[in-house]
This record gives C-alpha cells, sequence and structure tokens, in this order.
C-alpha cells in the first residue's frame, strides 16, 4: 500500500485548508473523515471571521488575525469557489441587567474596539432586536463566510493538486515504538511518514490510542438550525458577555486535565450564550448551549436543550423564537489559553496536532499556511508559540 508523506485525519476547516496547504507544497497527502455529510464544528458553525481576537490581543494575534482576513478576501478567487466572503455587522446585546461599562470591557482589547449603541440605534442596525431587553448593543465590523462551502472549496483545490480524500472512521494511531507509522480504520491499516491530528473535539481521544494525554478539551455545542425563511436578520448577533470562553477557560485549568481522561465527568454547568446568523440561502442558525462533558457521546435532552435556546432568543430576537428548527449537536475543540495547539507532540515521533482552535474560521487558513512552510523546511519561527510542549504533556 502507498506510504503517503502526510496523513490528515479530519475534514473540518483545519484539516482541509492544512490538507490543501501540504498538497500545494508538492507532499502526497491522504486527508481521511469518517462523516462523508461531515457533520460537524465547522458545519454548524455561525461562520463568522472575527476581524480581532475574543480574548486579548497581541502583536502575536493581531498578525494573525489581519492575515487571516486577508486570506479570506482572496480565497474564493485561489480556491476558484465561492466562500461567499462578505462583512457584516457584529452585534452584540447587552442585556437588561447587565453592566454596559463590564461588557465593554470585556471587549476592550479588540484590535478595532466596538462601538456602543443606544437601544434604538440598535434596533436601526437590527430591526428583529428587542429594545425591551436591552440596555444598548456593542457593534463592530466583522467578516462572514459559508463554512461549508469554505470547506468544499479546500477540497476541491486539495484534490486537483493532487490530493486524496477517503471516508473512513480512524480508530487508532498505528505506533512502532516511538513512532506513530499510520493510522488504521476496523479493517485496514494506511502507512504514512507522519500524521496530523485535524479531528476537532475527537482528538483528544484518537491520541489517547497511542497512550498521548495532550492538553486539546471539547464542549458538546448545540444548535437550532431552520430551513431557509422569509424573515430577514441583517446582523450576526452575539451575546456581549460571552460565557463560553469562560467555561473553557475554567474547564481546562491546572488539575482539572486530569478529569478529561475519565469516563462521563461533567466538568463544568452548561451555558447558554444566545446567539443567530442568517446565511445566503436564507437558512438561519441558532445557538448555542455548551457543555464541558468528557464521554464525547454523552446524551443530551434535545427537547430542553431546544425550550432553552428557543427562549433566550426569543427575549432578543423574537420573531426568531418561533422559526421550524432542527437541533443539531457538535463537539468543538479548544485550548487552555484559547490558542490552538500546532506542532510535534513531545515524546512520539510521526505525529502532529493541528488542533484547540478558538476562532478557527479567521485562523486556521493563516495557520495552515505557515505550518505547511515549516513542514516543508521553511523558516516559521511564530509556530513555536502554538506548540503542545507550553503544556505539560504527560
Ligand atoms: C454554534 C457555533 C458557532 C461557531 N461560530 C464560529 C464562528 O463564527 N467563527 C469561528 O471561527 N468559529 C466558530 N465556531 C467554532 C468552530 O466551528 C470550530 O472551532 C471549528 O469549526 C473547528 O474546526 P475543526 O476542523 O477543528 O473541527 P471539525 O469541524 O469538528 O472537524 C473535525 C473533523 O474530524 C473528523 N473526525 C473526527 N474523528 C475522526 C476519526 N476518528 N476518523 C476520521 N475523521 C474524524 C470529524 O468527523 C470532523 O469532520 C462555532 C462553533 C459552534 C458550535
Amino acid at each position: 500500500m502507498k506510504i503517503y508523506d502526510w496523513i490528515i485525519v479530519g475534514a473540518g476547516i483545519t484539516g482541509a485548508a492544512l490538507s490543501y496547504e501540504l498538497a500545494l507544497k508538492g507532499f502526497s497527502v491522504l486527508l481521511l473523515e469518517q462523516d462523508p455529510r461531515k457533520q460537524n464544528a465547522t458545519r454548524f458553525s455561525y461562520g463568522g471571521v472575527s476581524f480581532s481576537f475574543w480574548s486579548g490581543t497581541t502583536a502575536l494575534t493581531h498578525q494573525l488575525f489581519q492575515e487571516g482576513v486577508e486570506r479570506h478576501r482572496n480565497l474564493s478567487s485561489e480556491l476558484d469557489t465561492n466562500t461567499q466572503f462578505r462583512e457584516i455587522d457584529l452585534l452584540l446585546p447587552i442585556a437588561a441587567g447587565d453592566d454596559p461599562d463590564r461588557a465593554a470591557a470585556s471587549c476592550s482589547f479588540f484590535g478595532i474596539p466596538p462601538t456602543f449603541l443606544i437601544k434604538q440605534a440598535a434596533k436601526e442596525l437590527e430591526p428583529l432586536l428587542n429594545t425591551e431587553a436591552i440596555v444598548g448593543a456593542l457593534s463592530v465590523r466583522h467578516g462572514h463566510v459559508s463554512p461549508e462551502a469554505t470547506v468544499r472549496g479546500y477540497c476541491e483545490a486539495f484534490v486537483r493538486n493532487g490530493g486524496t480524500i477517503e471516508y473512513v472512521k480512524v480508530t487508532e494511531l498505528v505506533r512502532q515504538g516511538d513512532r506513530v507509522v499510520g493510522v488504521s480504520d476496523s479493517t485496514t491499516t494506511y502507512p504514512a511518514a507522519n500524521t496530523i491530528i485535524c479531528a476537532g473535539g475527537f482528538s483528544r481521544g484518537l491520541l489517547k490510542s497511542v497512550g498521548l494525554s495532550v492538553p486539546v478539551y471539547f464542549t458538546h455545542a448545540e444548535i437550532l438550525e431552520t430551513p431557509p425563511v422569509e424573515v430577514k436578520l441583517r446582523t450576526l448577533v452575539m451575546s456581549a458577555l460571552q460565557q463560553r470562553a469562560q467555561t473553557e477557560t475554567a474547564a481546562s485549568l491546572g488539575d482539572r486535565d486530569r478529569l478529561w481522561d475519565e469516563e462521563d465527568r461533567v466538568i463544568a454547568p452548561p451555558v447558554l450564550d444566545a446567539g443567530a446568523i442568517q446565511f445566503s440561502d436564507k437558512s438561519i442558525r441558532l445557538g448555542q448551549i455548551s457543555r464541558t462533558l468528557t464521554n464525547p457521546r454523552a446524551e443530551v435532552d434535545a427537547k430542553e436543550s431546544e425550550a432553552a435556546i428557543r427562549g433566550a432568543i426569543g427575549k432578543i430576537l423574537p420573531p426568531l423564537a418561533n422559526l421550524p428548527a432542527t437541533w443539531h449537536r457538535c463537539l468543538v475543540a479548544f485550548s487552555n489559553d484559547a490558542l490552538p495547539l500546532i506542532g510535534a507532540i513531545p515524546s512520539l515521533e510521526g505525529v502532529q496536532i493541528f488542533s484547540g482552535f478558538t476562532s478557527a474560521l479567521v485562523l486556521a487558513p493563516p495557520l495552515a499556511k505557515r505550518f505547511a512552510n515549516y513542514l516543508a523546511g521553511e523558516d516559521e519561527e511564530m509556530l513555536g508559540q502554538f506548540s503542545p510542549s507550553r503544556f505539560m504533556v504527560r
């Protein structure tokens, strides 16, 4: 059987972008994806291409966000596709009872600080907004793409550049001594010189198959998706005080890492951050509940979740609360410092990781390009800052 230069596991935005960039470099690349329908975090995301970081801006993140937005502006032409990139307004309503100064402070690190809007101005921007439920809103320009179209574009361009995609579920990494020499599903072994894990919320479990405990975690995210509807939502609406980010940090602090190796553990209580976005086909995604449960297949009560999401949306965007919609869930990877894990995994050769992104849609494209440069022997010193070894890998 052919020995590939690189096997990439997972065809969400991270695996699709990285496979494409590696194929462009002339490597032989096999992209393995378990789900032909790609019902993953990328598929159910809002598609927001943030112009600046949610978790504090440093010179590094500022540069990468700029690179990411620039990349998205040119991606349709580079991939010969239509990623549906556009600029929209991000609207962050501040709920009645919340402190506007606290909300503004929580966004003060934005490279482009959001503007505070009084209720009426917020309503002009987003006519569906319920001004009774808010004290005002923050607003900032934002990018937006179709995540599915972007991944499709990457995958098609990958194949045009000689890449191969197969739809199989990788069940384990194949280890020979201190080296991973490929992957296998239940029937076949796929040999490779190197393997890169881009499996989103499944990355931690896959690396466990070779005895590695890598500090990449996941939330169970739940959303509702409507069919195309006539109602028009103009903006990307997200909560000004995002609870998800705080939950992720708390759920992965210090000693909590070891809890993630226990089965069926609830690490932190669930949080609900109300959000909504309409896509060009007029469908709307309404979200989102985030749960930190260590079992990737943990059961959740879909009906209860749906009612909770509808209730939260009903407060800020009443016309959307009762639209017909289907409940979906997915796993979303994260790291403790909101920066991705990129690079070799200490103590084992032949396996690397490219996962744990927050703001994956904007950051995965530029970092995939830089990572492919690095793997082709070029100098990409900045990637050292994303090495998994910045955390203590056991
Ligand atoms: C409601 C919601 C809104 C969001 N909004 C935004 C946003 O606006 N902007 C933004 O940047 N991010 C957003 N995110 C986060 C973003 O969706 C994720 O960070 C990103 O999609 C992760 O991409 P990924 O490639 O790491 O994972 P995924 O998209 O989950 O892809 C991983 C892939 O690996 C495959 N896989 C896993 N295990 C195996 C295996 N054993 N064998 C083969 N294949 C396997 C899976 O099937 C999957 O297709 C949002 C998330 C949610 C849930």
